[in-house]
């Protein structure tokens, strides 16, 4: 694996600890995690005219358009904390945004280093998403049983309070998941034609998650 520069997108079914593990990634090779959702939900919060335009498709588990999630993504990787490489972690969702990620990536001569996908079967992701509490402030997600908050309900970096997501209520991630079946499970098969897809096995102790993903990265 190169060590100068790192870029890698992260797959996954919404809950399968994409987000976990993008923020220990991006810890450890020292690059920033893109999260489209935690930035969605950011400008939902803030009330932009981008978030007062995908506030109802995120609430209802349905797929914000391909030109904004490009267009976020473009902006973001241009900045300069992104130069040695980023974790990406949701996006690209569709073989749209992974043809348009590919491009402007080939605009800047980069390409990406590899595609870790986190496996985790759909019974197991309804039960763990029930228990998955998210900071509205900083974006920080955590998980009663999983991944608990060090300070009651009450977020490690912020200290505010930790909610629901209204998207992880059991009806909307139902649809989530058809989502990424339809929609983003057939990125596997277009990354693996590159040569780019790693696949491990989420499981349900984060130690032993963290520990796989790390050995499918050493082995790249
Ligand atoms: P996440 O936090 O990654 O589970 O994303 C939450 C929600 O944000 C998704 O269910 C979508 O509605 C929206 N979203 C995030 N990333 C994307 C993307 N790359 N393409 C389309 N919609 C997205």
């Amino acid at each position: 694996m190169k060590t100068n520069s790192f870029r890698l997108v992260l797959l996954g079914a919404p809950g399968a600890g994409k987000g976990t593990q993008a923020e220990r990634l991006a810890e450890k090779f020292s690059v920033p995690q893109i999260s489209t959702g935690v930035i969605l939900r950011a400008a939902i919060e803030a009330g932009t005219p981008l978030g007062l335009k995908v506030k109802e498709l995120i609430e209802n588990g349905k797929l914000v358009s391909d030109e904004d999630v490009v267009a976020i993504v473009g902006q973001r990787i241009a900045e300069k904390d992104c130069e040695n490489g980023f974790i990406l972690d949701g996006f690209p969702r569709t073989i749209p945004q992974a043809e348009a990620l590919e491009n402007l990536l080939e605009e800047r001569g980069l390409t990406l280093d590899a595609v870790l996908s986190i496996e985790v079967n759909d019974s197991d992701i309804v039960s763990r998403m029930s228990g998955r509490r998210v900071c509205k402030k900083c974006g920080a997600s955590y998980h009663v049983v999983y991944k608990r908050p060090r300070n009651g309900n009450l977020c490690d970096n912020c200290s505010s309070e930790l909610t629901i997501r209204e998207d992880d209520k059991v009806e909307v991630v139902m649809g989530r998941l058809e989502a990424y079946h339809k929609q983003t499970a057939p990125l596997k098969e277009y990354y693996a034609a590159k040569g780019l897809l790693v696949a491990v096995e989420g499981k349900e102790e984060l130690s032993e998650t963290s520990a796989a993903v790390d050995e499918a990265l050493e082995n790249l």
